[in-house]
């Protein structure tokens, strides 16, 4: 395209490319209300008791096809609760990614269980098996396999991983809803799969989370139910109340519960949106020169929790960053990459210190957090452009970001 066409950047004082406001809607209505007066009315709040928790789950089970699940408080307590039922105990490791959330990492270390990073692939910003395999040592117990943004990892590689070498596979679903891979939902492919209810993510309980318990064993369900619940063994009429070894309390109320039966049923749309919509922005992404869409696999359905895509600098005449102020200015809502920098660069893995005044449990590892042990994790957080997704967003806001993100590339195009 001819550089005189292109209009002036917003950056210097041209027209935005997003003329007109992000579509937007309401999240929570009379469905949400109606089933927390019926909380209410139960005269307890206590999941035990009450029938809203019981109904969240019956009916997330239904949509999974599950025949067990767990409440919990939030995402980073199932993840806990998902380690603490698999046995991870004392100086064992766990392979994750060093792109997440730290709600990810956090049971690890309180479980003083030791978090270990494999790389990523650069664009879909997934675990790369070959460094999951690279990272297995005889402490290994188990590996965290997270959903990055909806995008399914590659599930088949990292299973048979963890077959040959007896791991236990925890999926963290908090940002992947819905999606698919090889038509296998993700949270019902690994042992557990881990939800989130958080007030961010594609359905909100304000807090809240879920464990997706991928076996037809009672015993294995009521290890991740009473590891939820203090090992409170609550079971119909019976309580059993003796500890064989420490668990928090992590209990969903049944105001979470009644708001979460309400949210469920709006899922399978809101995935469905947002599937629609971030396919269409690769789609309009992919030929822009300079531009590396968010890869999604051929086999793999995404439910873009958001949407991020990469830049190629060497083809670009600016840095990550201007380009990122410079999308902004275009009205496009935009963030120069994700987390800052991976998990590993955080203080608390280069000072290995996760408890107050000690090194425990790192220093029953000789593991390195340096700088570059995940290069294309650090790639990708120096190159990535994040943009938020909304079902609620309308084609047209697609079809401004693809203009705007074209407009921007093509002023700094290096040609
Ligand atoms: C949100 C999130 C969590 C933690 O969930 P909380 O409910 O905030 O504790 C864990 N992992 C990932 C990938 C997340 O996005």
């Amino acid at each position: 395209m001819d550089r005189q066409k292109i209009a002036e950047l917003a950056l210097f004082g041209g027209p935005k490319a997003k003329q007109s406001p992000y579509g937007t809607g309401k999240r929570f209505g009379e469905e949400e209300a109606k089933e927390v007066l019926e909380a209410l009315e139960q005269e307890t709040l206590f999941y035990h008791f009450g029938k809203k928790v019981k109904t969240f789950l019956e009916d997330f089970n239904n949509l999974y096809g599950l025949q067990y699940s767990a409440a919990a408080s939030s995402g980073t307590a199932a993840i806990h609760i998902a380690l603490g039922a698999a046995g991870v105990s004392v100086g064992d490791e766990v392979i994750t990614s060093p792109i997440t959330d730290q709600g990810t990492i956090i049971g690890i270390l309180y479980q003083n269980a030791i978090p270990v990073f494999a790389d990523l692939e650069i664009n879909s910003f997934n675990l790369d098996p070959a460094s999951v395999e690279k990272q297995i040592t005889p402490r290994t117990k188990a590996i965290i396999a997270v959903h990055l943004a909806g995008n399914p990892c590659k599930m088949n590689e990292i299973m048979k991983i963890a077959k040959k070498h007896q791991l236990i596979v925890i999926e963290d679903c908090a940002q992947s809803y819905l999606a698919k891979q090889r038509g296998r939902l993700t949270g019902t492919m690994g042992d557990f799969g881990c939800f989130s209810t958080n007030d961010f993510k594609h359905i909100s309980t304000g807090d809240g989370g879920i464990v997706s318990v991928n076996s037809s064993s009672r015993e294995v369900y009521e290890r991740v139910h009473a590891f939820a619940d203090k090992n409170y063994s609550r079971f119909e009429n019976s309580v059993m109340r003796d500890c064989d070894y420490l668990a928090p309390n992590y209990r969903m109320t049944e105001l979470q519960g009644a708001v979460g039966i309400a949210q469920l049923k709006k899922l399978p749309l809101i995935c469905s949106r947002r599937n629609d919509l971030g396919d269409m922005l690769s789609k309009g992404l992919k030929d822009i020169p300079g531009i590396v869409p968010m890869e999604v696999a051929s086999d793999s359905y995404c439910t873009y929790w958001f949407y991020m895509f990469r830049i190629q600098t060497k083809q670009l005449s600016c840095t990550r960053n201007e380009f990122a102020e410079a999308l902004s200015k275009e009205g496009i809502s935009s963030q120069a990459g994700y987390i800052s920098k991976p998990l590993y660069l955080s203080p608390m893995f280069q000072n290995k210190s996760a408890y107050q005044g000690s090194q425990f449990p790192f220093h029953l590892s000789d593991i390195s957090y340096e700088k570059g042990i995940c290069p294309a994790a650090e790639e990708i957080l120096e190159t990535a452009i994040k943009l938020p997704m909304s079902e609620f967003y309308t084609e047209k806001d697609i079809e401004e970001t693809i203009a705007a993100v074209n407009k921007v590339a093509l002023h700094y195009q290096i040609r």
